[in-house]
C-alpha cells in the first residue's frame, strides 16, 4: 500500500465523557468490531491484570478511576483506527487536554439520563477552541432517560454545538424498540441481546411505508414519523465539510453495553471522520504527506515496572514515516537519537514495529530525554506549538522527608514534572520548591511514585495560593516592573522553564496587583508570546 493510502486509511481519535457515561464500554465494543478482542470485558479485565504487576496502577485500582491514557488500535473495514484513551476523572484533566492535541477528531459520550455533565462541558470546550471535529454518542438508551429533543437542546445550549441527529431512538427505556438510522436509512430493532447479529437491520428508506406499523407497532410508527419530521424541520442536514471544520456535530443514539447502535456509529465514523490533519508548528504548517518524519511527544508514561525507571514517550506522527533504527533529531536537545524498539499499539497490546505512518502513535523507551511537547524531525529545526501549562488549582510546599535521599528526590521530582504529572515552582526568595496540581489526588500519586520508583520520601506543607500567573513584563527595564519584583518578591517563583510566575494568594490580591502594575501583564497559561 502506498504512503498516501496509508495516511488516508488512518483515523486517530479520542473518546471523551464525564466519568461513568460509558466511555470504557464503548471503547471495548469498538474493539470487538475490529476483531481486536474476542470477548466483552477484555478491556477492563486487562486493566485489572496490569494493576497486579504495577504499584503505580494500584492507585488506579484502589480508586477505580483511569489514571493513565493509553492507545488502542485496530483495523476495521481496512481502516486503521487509533483510539487515544483519555481519563475522565477531573484531577487528570491536564492529561486529557494534552492527549487532545494528538487526535484528529473525537467522539463525545453522553449519558441519556444525566445529559451534559461538568467534565463534558470542559472537554468539549477545549475541542471547540481547536475546531476538532466531534460526533456525539448518546448512550444507555436501554434505560429511562431524557427526551431526545431535550438532549439535543442541551448539547446546543450547554456545549455550544450545532447538532444534527444521524440516528433517532424509537422509544426509550422500557419501551425502547430500536433506532432509526437517518444516515443509512434503515431500522435496527433492539432485542436486548448483545450477541445478536450486528448486521441485522431492516432497510427502510421511505418512512411513510405502512410496513413501519407492522415492524414497530402503530403508536411507535406515528411517533417516529412525527419525530423525524421535527428533526428535518429543526436541524440542518448533515454536511461533511461543516463537520470537518468543527461547525456541525452529528449525533447518534444507542447502548454501548448492549452493543446497540455502535456499528452504525463506527460505520459512519470511518466514512466521515478525518484522516490525519496538517499541524501548525512555530515555523510553518506541516502536511501529513510530506516525506520527512515529524512528530511530537504528547504523553510520557511511567514504566509499569517500578524497578526499571525507564519510561514510554508517546509520539504522534504528523508527517513522513517513523522507522526503526533510523536517526532522528531531538530538536530541543539538538541531538540525533535512534530507537531500536519503537512500540506500536494494537488492541490492548504493544509490539515492536519497523515503520509507522502519520496518525500513528509510537511509544519510545526513554530514560529521561523527552519532555512533553518535544519535537522529532529528520534534521529540520521545527517546533510544534507547545502544549501550554494552565494554572494549577492546588499548591503545596514539597519537603524532603529522608535527608539521605535528597538526590533521588530531586531526580524523581524532575522526571515526574517532565511527564506532566504536576508543575514545579521554585520560590525566588528562598529557593523552596512548590508543587502545583490540577487535583488533590496528584499529591498522593507523586508521593507514592517518589517512594516506589525513586526510593525517596517527601512530605507536604500547605501553601495558600489562589492562582499561578505567568509574568510578562513587556519592558523588563522599566521601573514599574522593578517595583513589582521588589514588592511582590514573596510571591514570585520560576517555573521549570525558568519563566517568572506570580503566585497570587487570593483573587483580591490578583486584582490589586493588576491595577497597581498595569504594564506588567499576568497570563493564566504559560504560552502567551
Ligand atoms: P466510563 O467511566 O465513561 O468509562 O464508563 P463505563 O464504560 O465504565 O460505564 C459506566 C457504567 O455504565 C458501567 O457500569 C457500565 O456497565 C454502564 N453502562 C455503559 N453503557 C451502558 C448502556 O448502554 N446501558 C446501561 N444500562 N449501562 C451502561
Amino acid at each position: 500500500m502506498g504512503f498516501t493510502n496509508q495516511i488516508e486509511r488512518r483515523r486517530t481519535f479520542g473518546i471523551i465523557s464525564h466519568p461513568d457515561a460509558g466511555k470504557t464500554t464503548l471503547t471495548e465494543k469498538l474493539l470487538l468490531f475490529g476483531g481486536a478482542i474476542q470477548e466483552a470485558g477484555a478491556v477492563k479485565n486487562n486493566k485489572i491484570k496490569k494493576t497486579a504487576t504495577s504499584d503505580f496502577m494500584e492507585i488506579e485500582r484502589q480508586r477505580g478511576i483511569s489514571v493513565a491514557t493509553s492507545v488502542l488500535a485496530f483495523i476495521y473495514r481496512d481502516k486503521k483506527i487509533n483510539i487515544l484513551d483519555t481519563p475522565g476523572h477531573k484531577d487528570f484533566a491536564e492529561d486529557t487536554f494534552r492527549t487532545l492535541t494528538a487526535v484528529d477528531s473525537v467522539i463525545v459520550v453522553v449519558d441519556v439520563a444525566k445529559g451534559v455533565e461538568e467534565q463534558t462541558v470542559k472537554l468539549v470546550e477545549v475541542c471547540r477552541m481547536r475546531n476538532i471535529p466531534m460526533i456525539v454518542f448518546i448512550n444507555k438508551l436501554d434505560r429511562e432517560g431524557k427526551d431526545a429533543f431535550d438532549l439535543l437542546d442541551d448539547l446546543e445550549q450547554k456545549l455550544g454545538l450545532s447538532v444534527t441527529p444521524l440516528s433517532f431512538p424509537i422509544g426509550m427505556g422500557y419501551d425502547f424498540k430500536g433506532i432509526y438510522n437517518i444516515y443509512e436509512k434503515n431500522i435496527n430493532l433492539f432485542s436486548g441481546d448483545s450477541k445478536k447479529n450486528i448486521e441485522d437491520t431492516i432497510a427502510f428508506d421511505d418512512i411513510n411505508n405502512p410496513e413501519l406499523e407492522t415492524i414497530i407497532g402503530e403508536n411507535a410508527a406515528q411517533n417516529l414519523r412525527d419525530n423525524l419530521e421535527l428533526v428535518h424541520g429543526v436541524y440542518a442536514p448533515f454536511n461533511k465539510d461543516s463537520y470537518l471544520n468543527g461547525e456541525q456535530q452529528p449525533v447518534f443514539f444507542g447502548s454501548a453495553l448492549n452493543n446497540f447502535g455502535v456499528r452504525e456509529l463506527l460505520d459512519c465514523f470511518i466514512e466521515i471522520a478525518p484522516s490525519p490533519r496538517p499541524k501548525k508548528a512555530e515555523e510553518r504548517i506541516v502536511e501529513p504527506k510530506e516525506k520527512e518524519l515529524t512528530g511530537f511527544v504528547f504523553k510520557i508514561h511511567a514504566n509499569m515496572d517500578p524497578k526499571h525507571r525507564d519510561r514510554l514517550a508517546f509520539i504522534k506522527i504528523v508527517s513522513g514515516t517513523f522507522e526503526r533504527n533510523k536517526p532522528y533529531l531531538h530538536v530541543r536537545q539538538g541531538k540525533k537519537l535512534k530507537f531500536s524498539s519503537p512500540n506500536a499499539f494494537f488492541a490492548e497490546k504493544k509490539e515492536i514495529v519497523d515503520i509507522s505512518y502519520p496518525g500513528d502513535i509510537v511509544g519510545l523507551h526513554d530514560t529521561g530525554n523527552f519532555k512533553i511537547g518535544d519535537t522529532l524531525t529528520e534534521g529540520e529545526e521545527l517546533h510544534y506549538k507547545g502544549i501550554p501549562s494552565f494554572s494549577p488549582e492546588h499548591f503545596r510546599y514539597i519537603n524532603n522527608a529522608d535527608p539521605m535521599k535528597s538526590k533521588q528526590l530531586g531526580k524523581g521530582i524532575d522526571q515526574l514534572m517532565d511527564e506532566g504529572v504536576a508543575q514545579l515552582f521554585t520560590l525566588e526568595m528562598n529557593g523552596r520548591k512548590v508543587i502545583g496540581t490540577v487535583g488533590a489526588l496528584q499529591f498522593e500519586v507523586i508521593q507514592y511514585r517518589l517512594e516506589h520508583e525513586y526510593g525517596a520520601k517527601c512530605s507536604y506543607e500547605n501553601f495558600p495560593v489562589h492562582k499561578a500567573c505567568w509574568v510578562d513584563p513587556q519592558d523588563p527595564k522599566n521601573n514599574e516592573f522593578k517595583e513589582f519584583k521588589r514588592v511582590k518578591q514573596k510571591f514570585l517563583a520560576k517555573d521549570k522553564q525558568g519563566q517568572l510566575v506570580f503566585l497570587a494568594d487570593s483573587q483580591f490580591s490578583l486584582q490589586m496587583t493588576q491595577q497597581k502594575y498595569p504594564s506588567v501583564k499576568l497570563h493564566f497559561t504559560s504560552e502567551f508570546k
